[in-house]
Formats: C-alpha cells, structure tokens, sequence
C-alpha cells in the first residue's frame, strides 16, 4: 500500500517535469502512428511513455548501446497498446532486453523465477512470465516507421503480458464481466478458422502463426487491430469489435484520419 503510494507520488511528480524535446522529435521521426492520433491522446501517450521509460529496466544486448531513439520508440508502441486501459504499465515486465536485431534464443536468461512461456520461431521477440520482455531492435525500428502490414513486434510481445495478468498464457487478458462471455464466443471460432485455413495452407489476413495456441491467436489478433484495423474490420468485424471494447480505443478511425 505505501510502495504504492510511494509510486503514484513518484511518477505525478514525474508527469509535472515538461516532456523532453527531443524525446517529441523522436516520437514525430520514429513512431508513424503518434502521428495518427487526437491530441489527447498523444498526451496520453507521451505521458504513459515517460512511466514506462523510467520504471522499466532497460538493458541492451549484443553490444547495443541502448540510446533514447530506442527507448522512446520501444516505450511509445508499448503506450499505444494500453492507450484506452487505466493505470496499465506491464508492472509483471520490469525488464526489457533489446537485441540488435532477430537473435538466437541464448541459453541462459535471468526470467526471474518465471517459466518461458514460449518463444517465437524466428526469435524476433519473447515474452516470459514475470520475465524480461526480449526484442529485436530492427525489427521494431521497421513496425514503427511502417504501420499497415499487421505486423508490429512490440505490440505482439506486449498482448502477451497483458495475456499472462491473470495468470497463464492462455489468449484471454483480464476481462470485464461484461466482455467474458463474449470474448470466448467470438475468439473460439476466430481461432479454429485460422486454424483450418493454416491446415489448408490457406492464406488469411491474420498470420498463420495464430494458429499455434490461443495465446499467438490473441498476439497476432492484437497486432492487426492497431496495426492493419480497417482491414480487419472488413474481414472480421466481430473480431475487430470486440478489441475495440477490450483495448477500449478505434484503431480504425486513426487509419481514416490519416487516409
Ligand atoms: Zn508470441
């Protein structure tokens, strides 16, 4: 309770300080889609960002030289996630290693006690339970110049520690009561059609990597609502709203915006 307190005085003061220039510079250059929202939502961004670079631990791996470039884009992607959730700073995610690019999973990690929860085939990210986040930086520096292909690693990785809140890796975050029933409704199907479409080798607009667990379905799922929604919309409405009322945010209007 006082840790608490302690931390909510910690980052009003924290919020008080201007934000810094050239993190703005940063967020114009680097993160395509800080461009695309309202002003207050990009306050709340550059807000959330600055918890999120102060309060993570982060570490470069491979000789890279962790540099605010890399911090302020890695930290703005992960505020864009949680824009419409409250008080949501990843707390189980206190480390993040950043990799130069995709890596070889290594041997040995420091997962803090947790248990891989799974890693991805090409190694471009992982995310562990209670464990540190692992990123490929080139990958990253790509997603948040070029959004539209559905793709974005950060928001991948980050869906799986809002997954793992509640406990396992299992595709369903922690839900309101009003979106429980649901949730299964719409993503069970959701989830044995890609299924059956990766089985055929059918191609689909959701990467087949979905198919793997519900816990990818749900990453992946994530990644095309922020980062391919009108598309997603057309192709799987029912899919796309009920993101939309779980992250709480219109990923679709930002794309209509910036036509
Ligand atoms: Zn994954």
């Amino acid at each position: 309770m006082l840790f608490r307190w302690l931390k909510q005085r910690r980052r009003q003061k924290l919020l008080a300080e201007p934000f810094p220039a050239p993190w703005l510079d940063i967020l114009h250059e680097r993160v395509a889609l800080y461009r695309f929202l309202d002003p207050d939502q990009q306050a709340r961004l550059r807000d959330t960002l600055r918890i999120l670079v102060a309060e993570k631990a982060w570490e470069g791996c491979k000789g890279l030289v962790l540099t605010d470039d890399i911090r302020v884009t890695i930290a703005a992607l992960m505020a864009v996630l949680v824009l419409g959730l409250k008080d949501a700073y990843y707390d189980n995610a206190p480390t993040i290693l950043v990799y130069p690019q995709a890596f070889r999973v290594p041997e040995q990690h420091p997962i803090g006690g947790g248990v891989a929860m799974h890693s991805e085939g090409e190694h471009l990210g992982e995310a562990h339970y209670r464990g540190p986040v692992i990123l490929s930086w080139a990958d990253i520096e790509e997603d948040a110049a070029q959004p539209g292909f559905g793709e974005n690693l950060v928001f991948h990785e980050f869906a799986h520690q809002l997954d793992m809140e509640n406990g396992d890796a299992d595709g369903v975050p922690l839900l309101p009561p009003a979106l429980r029933r649901r949730w299964q409704q719409v993503m069970a199907p959701e989830f044995q059609r890609l299924r059956q479409a990766a089985d055929r080798q059918r191609r689909t607009l959701l990467d087949p990597y979905g198919a793997t667990n519900e816990a990818e379905f749900f990453a992946v799922a994530t990644e095309e609502f922020f980062d391919r929604p009108l598309e997603l919309r057309d192709v799987h409405p029912r899919l796309y709203d009920l993101l939309r009322e779980y992250y709480r945010v219109e990923p679709a209007a930002w794309f209509e915006r910036m036509g």
